[in-house]
């Protein structure tokens, strides 16, 4: 498949619907960057606040002061990336499920955001190439393409959020990132300091910057005709142009 935001009119609407603080980054922080620098406005909802994100950089960090702490890394992150609105739905870390009362607050927000863009993470990754997928970014993009579709554009779905003014809403193109399926293979090498720049400022979660940048590039494959790393962001794209 060719970019399909290569050809976007101007002004896109992109809302980024994923499970903790620093997802967006890792999963299509290069792509993402770029669409900004194109001139396209982009959202995020996060689902969690990252609230059990502890590892030994942040050894005494409870669940509340962690949390405030990753919604400040996330608003420095989204600002490199040049993101507009953050917003935290308050489902506790590690608890995600796709249940029904979650997926009326999903479609709560994309009927208040009308997006012509979601990216949300393929909901049936399980096995990554380092190991298993956690099941909190699972059950996001469950939750979010069941949104999506159907009960985000039709009225008869969830009609308290139509009685609150939320008219039906269906966006043109879902990216699905996180993706051992994908149908668009990206190169972001022009990026892709962008994207580690905001993942640097995921401190608590990333520990010394130097050996982190040294396993991200690790997971980059090869080039077999220049034998370089090839950096590249994977997605599963849904178009409804
Ligand atoms: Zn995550």
């Amino acid at each position: 498949m060719e970019d399909p935001s290569l050809k976007w009119p101007a002004n896109q609407q992109v809302l980024v619907i994923l499970a903790h603080p620093d997802d967006p980054e890792f999963f299509c922080g290069a792509t993402l960057a770029r669409w900004a620098r194109n001139g396209h406005q982009i959202d995020y909802v996060l689902i969690t606040c990252g609230d059990k994100g502890i590892n030994d950089h942040v050894p005494h960090s409870e669940g509340d002061e962690l949390c405030k702490l990753r919604f400040v890394e996330q608003r420095n992150a989204a600002d490199v990336i040049g993101v507009s609105g953050l917003e935290f739905l308050d489902v506790e870390d590690g608890m995600v499920a796709p249940t029904i009362a979650l997926r009326r607050e999903i479609v709560r927000k994309i009927r208040q955001h009308k997006p012509d863009v979601i990216v949300t993470c393929d909901p049936q990754y399980l096995f990554t190439p380092w190991g298993i997928n956690h099941p909190d970014h699972r059950a996001a993009g469950q939750v979010t393409i069941d949104a999506i579709f159907p009960a985000g554009g039709n009225k008869l779905f969830f009609p308290e959020l139509l009685e609150q003014g939320l008219e039906p809403h269906s966006p043109k193109e879902v990216w699905v990132s996180l993706t051992g399926s994908p149908n668009l293979v990206l190169d972001v090498s022009e990026t892709f300091e962008i994207k580690m720049e905001a993942l640097r400022q995921h401190a608590s979660q990333i520990g010394d910057y130097g050996n982190f940048r040294q396993r991200m590039q690790d997971r980059m494959p090869i080039d077999p005709q220049t034998g370089k790393r090839k950096f590249e962001e994977r997605f599963h794209v849904i178009n409804w142009r």
